[in-house]
């Protein structure tokens, strides 16, 4: 794990904080991070992307009152876009902290409830999380009264030091968030460091620098001018909206490949946008190309569907008993973990 990337294990070990440059915390929930951004007493932290589903605000909350003391708001949530994944526990972390949400002007259709994301591809092949692609939500969520586009001169709220950029093709207003101090990059879906339409590969966490997943991406002219503009950063350390974070040369190496060899590595060799975009505007999707032939069997499409969604609940409530278990006996030992619920503000 880079230096400026730590995780929930890390927080125990913590000491001094380092003011200068803040530390990200990586919150993975199942197939997906979030971030906090931030050192405690160092005043404005933000929180990055909400997360798979409401549930994960509870976590994101206990870790936030962890490492920034209970009572402690973010000055943000920043989100690099709106993909159902991303913002699964969005409500749940605005009701309790009732603190603004941020995103690029282009992604609001899709988070103010105007328009719906492009269809995802599920031909783009790479493995069962692709097959199942057409199974996932594609909005619109509604934050009426709560989300605001981000300043138009790079700043980004709560994250004194950053600066966004506009990276789409994985979504129209998709963003990345650089600081240049130590050219750390929170590069959302833009590219990521774990093949995420592998099943197999999103369970084993392999880190592989990687195009953004492509049965979400409607767009691959777009996705590959976003992946040059951050190579041109030359970031030393990754965190990403999927897989752990990379840095060095090495990460560096295969990110210079990726963009190099974007036709070959990056655009799917068959797919419903590989010829033609969707088209979007600040009022949403505006046309999408016509769906490609389908020839996988559905009936194995909805067997492989209903067997992950099973494997993911029966995660999930292990999670959440294992969870029950340790929180139990935090109080048994009186700890000061919070455990307020998210809502309950
Ligand atoms: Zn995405
Ligand atoms: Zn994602």
């Amino acid at each position: 794990m880079p230096h400026a990337i730590i995780t929930e294990q890390d927080l125990s070990k913590e000491t001094v904080a380092p003011i200068s440059s803040p530390r990200v915390l990586r919150l993975k929930h199942l197939i997906v991070n979030s971030y906090l951004v931030g050192e405690r007493g160092a005043g404005a932290w933000a929180v990055v992307d909400a997360g798979l589903a409401p549930f994960c605000a509870a976590r994101i909350i206990r870790a936030a009152e962890t490492r920034f003391g209970r009572g402690v708001k973010p000055s943000a949530i920043v989100l690099t876009h709106g993909h159902f994944d991303h913002v699964g526990a969005i409500r749940q972390l605005v009701d309790y902290w009732r603190v603004p949400v941020y995103a690029h002007a282009l992604e609001l259709p899709y988070l103010t409830g105007q328009s719906s994301y492009p269809p995802p591809d599920p031909t783009v092949g790479g493995g069962l999380m692709a097959r199942m692609a057409a199974l996932y939500p594609r909005g619109p969520i509604d934050l009426r009264g709560h989300i605001q586009a981000l300043p138009p001169d790079g700043v980004i709220p709560g994250m004194p030091g950053w600066r966004w950029i506009h990276t789409p093709g994985h979504s129209p207003g998709h963003v990345s968030f650089f600081r240049f101090s130590d050219r750390l990059l929170i590069a959302g879906d833009a590219f990521v460091t774990v093949k995420q339409e592998s099943l197999l590969a999103v369970l084993t966490e392999r880190q592989e620098i990687s195009r953004p997943p492509a049965y979400f991406t409607p767009n691959w002219a777009a996705a590959q001018r976003s992946l040059q503009s951050l190579l041109a950063l030359e970031p030393e350390a990754v965190a990403t909206g999927h897989g752990i974070p990379m840095a060095g040369e090495a990460m560096r190496a295969q990110l210079r490949a990726l963009v190099l060899n974007f036709a070959h590595r990056a655009v799917p060799a068959h797919g419903r946008y590989v010829r033609r975009p969707a088209v979007a505007d600040e009022s949403g999707v505006v046309s999408v190309p016509p769906p490609v032939p389908d020839t996988f069997p559905r009936a194995v499409t909805t067997g492989l569907a209903l067997a992950a969604v099973a494997g993911l609940g029966i995660t999930i409530l292990s999670k959440r008993a294992k969870a029950g278990a340790s929180r139990g006996q935090k109080r048994r030992n009186q700890t000061s973990v919070p455990t307020r619920k998210a809502g309950k503000a």
